[in-house]
């Protein structure tokens, strides 16, 4: 069927949207589902061509597309290198550390501000 281009795309974001609400539910009894869904999440955004929306970059991992869940799988710094902060994640399953600099002193960076408010308390 033939579908347009926008269409594809925003039935693209539910998808990613939908897979991630599920990679939350499942992680506590089947985690590697969660890793799954991750990954498949990714493989529809690069399908799409669409970004990569704010909520998949803070949970998943960009290298391996494993989902990203605090103390778990992934270990989240306050860093401080000379002046600049920044904040440094680190997918524990493959290692991969990913940095976001804090610019102005209480704005949380993308894509932290989805679950953590656009103040944070570091
Ligand atoms: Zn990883």
């Amino acid at each position: 069927m033939y579908r347009k281009r926008h269409e594809i795309k925003d039935l693209a974001r539910q998808r990613i949207e939908r897979l991630l609400k599920f990679a939350e539910i499942v992680y506590p009894t089947e985690p590697e589902l969660a890793h799954r869904y991750g990954k498949i999440a990714m493989a529809i955004c690069k399908k799409a061509q669409i970004p990569y929306p704010d909520a998949l970059k803070a949970q998943v991992c960009r290298r391996c597309g494993s989902f990203l869940v605090p103390g778990e799988t992934m270990r989240v710094r306050v860093k401080n290198r000379g002046k600049m902060k920044y904040i440094a994640v680190t997918c524990l399953r493959c290692g991969y550390v990913r940095r976001y600099p804090l610019k102005w002193k209480y704005v949380l960076p993308k894509p932290w501000h989805i679950f953590y408010g656009d103040r944070g308390d570091y």
